[in-house]
């Protein structure tokens, strides 16, 4: 049984000999054949094993993974935000731009536009994946990478995509590419968790290239990074950019906890002043780099300007 992209053999045995009978099995079988074979694998790792040997295809199984985990992350963790909007006596004081809350009709055109999003450009993307993973050298097997290993890597991730993001994300705001490309995601000057990916279906190709670049980049040079470290880094991508769209800002949300952190106050400014605080998950590209968003940094750069303008004009006299 030969199939695309997944080697039994990694795990020491010759699968043309031994498993002639896996067509036509379960999961459950598929499963149950993986914890009496291998029983030092974790339940989890059995089941990855079970569903790359029941669908045969490696195409399919990444595939089904990648979509399925975007799918139900993305509307599982807005779900709470359409709750917390629907009840403002109780939300409404964690609210940052507390005048301008969405209504059911604007969230639901927001969730149809997702939709087609998804599924006309990011699916085509899902396809792709597994090659890109044998391209790259991301491995699919089992067993799985250490935990400190997975969460090592998703910190280099998270410093990647950041500088990438404000780099990409400051050049969308330029005048030519922001109204062909930009324009669509700035339609919320107050955010909500489902606007986090309505954009238009160029810079879903160009913002998601830095997500997915990451990994992929960071796998082709050490030849060591998981899908599952993928799929984790991926969903925690998602977490914060829902949450940096949500419109509340709570005591105990993450940006009072972990210093540079970006969240939602910081993203909700970049939508409501439009220019300034490009960088996605932290702070300190825009600090460096002079691009705070906000009333009292914009008078700041006026100030400088008109500095440097004061210091040129005496030079010239
Ligand atoms: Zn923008
Ligand atoms: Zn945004």
């Amino acid at each position: 049984m030969a199939m695309h992209g997944f080697d039994f053999s990694t795990l020491g045995f010759n699968t043309t000999t031994t498993l002639p009978s896996l067509n036509n099995q379960t999961y459950t079988e598929l499963a149950s054949f993986a914890a009496a074979k291998w029983p030092h694998l974790s339940v989890f790792e059995q089941f990855w094993w079970a569903h790359y040997a029941y669908w045969q295809s490696g195409i399919i199984a990444t595939g089904l993974l990648t979509f399925w985990s975007h799918e139900i992350v993305y509307f599982g963790r807005c779900l709470p935000w359409m709750i917390a909007d629907s009840l403002p006596s109780i939300f409404l004081r964690y609210k940052i731009q507390d005048t301008k809350q969405p209504s059911a009709a604007v969230q639901w055109e927001c969730t149809k536009f997702i939709l087609l999003i998804h599924f006309l450009v990011e699916m085509p993307l899902i396809v792709l994946f597994h090659p890109l993973c044998e391209l790259f050298g991301l491995d699919v097997n089992v067993p799985f990478p250490r935990w400190t290993l997975v969460a090592f890597q998703i910190g280099c991730f998270f410093l990647l995509e950041d500088t990438y993001h404000y780099w990409m994300h400051r050049l969308l705001h330029w005048g030519p590419l922001y109204r062909k490309v930009h324009r669509i995601h700035h339609q919320y000057a107050a955010p909500f968790g489902l606007a986090a990916e309505y954009a238009s279906p160029w810079e879903t190709l160009l913002l998601g290239l830095g997500t997915i670049g990451s990994p992929l980049l960071y796998g082709a040079i050490t030849g060591n990074v998981h899908l599952l470290t993928v799929i984790s880094w991926v969903t925690l991508r998602q977490l914060q950019a829902i949450d940096a769209h949500s419109g509340y800002d709570f005591p105990w949300s993450l940006r009072h906890l972990v210093p540079l952190w970006g969240g939602s106050d910081w993203h909700d400014d970049h939508h409501r002043y439009f220019i300034g605080n490009y960088s996605s998950s932290f702070r300190y590209w825009d600090i460096l780099m002079g691009t705070v968003a906000g009333p009292e940094a914009g008078a700041k750069r006026r100030e400088l300007r008109r500095q440097k303008q004061e210091a040129s004009q005496k030079k010239s006299m």
